[in-house]
């Protein structure tokens, strides 16, 4: 399937967790201030790539923890990123997406009927970072976000199950990444979301003198 390319990463440390692939989706239309990306909101812009080609190009490389999807806007070409989001999960591995959209925004499309295309993508997205950014709620302390408003979720089946936190060493020398479910009964590994290496910080903490500090609320 063709769709508008506006970058490709073969191997990112930034844009999630582990060692991840990066599709930039040419074309948003939110234009927001500050925007790093300028050059990715024409939607003739970019070029012309295939999903059987960036999928074959991510699951070529054995070290990949998974996909980002990033853009421009993901949900601007929700039927490609569908496609290479749901190849990449088939395949074992994780893909998260950043979109200008709040979740909110994204369901309220889905119930009205008009982007049942954004229903198909939500479901394979096991990490979502929403909302636009915003330059007054700008921050260069914020993992993984630019602006403090966006929130990183959890997803199961296109549905929130959880928000992130860090934890880090109280000298602040380490940290690591969990999920605290809705429940907030369970901690998950971010790094291996799919095993069973559960863990309760109330029992890390004394031991080894981890705090748990939120970066992002629901
Ligand atoms: S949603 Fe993202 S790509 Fe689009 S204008 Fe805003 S910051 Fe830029």
């Amino acid at each position: 399937m063709k769709f508008r390319l506006a970058g490709f990463l073969s191997e990112s440390i930034t844009d999630g967790t582990g060692f991840r692939a990066v599709v930039f989706f040419q074309g948003c239309l939110r234009a927001c201030p500050g925007c790093q990306n300028p050059q990715t909101h024409d939607p003739m812009g970019g070029s012309e790539s295939t999903t059987e080609e960036m999928i074959e190009k991510i699951l070529a490389d054995p070290y990949l923890d998974g996909v980002t999807l990033s853009g421009g806007e993901p949900f601007f070409q929700p039927e490609p990123a569908a496609v290479i989001a749901e190849a990449v999960k088939a395949a074992g591995k994780n893909v998260w997406a950043f979109t200008g959209y709040t979740y909110e925004e994204l369901q309220k499309g889905i119930e009205e009927g008009t982007h049942d295309d954004w229903a198909r993508l939500l479901k394979s997205i096991d990490v979502l970072v929403d909302g636009p950014f915003l330059l007054a709620e700008k921050s260069l302390e914020l993992k993984v976000r630019g602006s403090k408003n966006q929130r990183i979720l959890k997803l199961e089946d296109g549905k929130i199950v959880g928000r992130l936190y860090l934890l880090k060493k109280k000298n602040g020398s380490q940290a690591r990444a969990v999920f605290l479910s809705c429940e907030r009964q369970s901690f998950q590994s971010f790094r291996t979301p799919s095993n069973s290496s559960s863990f309760c910080p109330a029992s890390i903490k004394p031991r080894s003198s981890w705090t748990l500090s939120p970066f992002m609320r629901l």
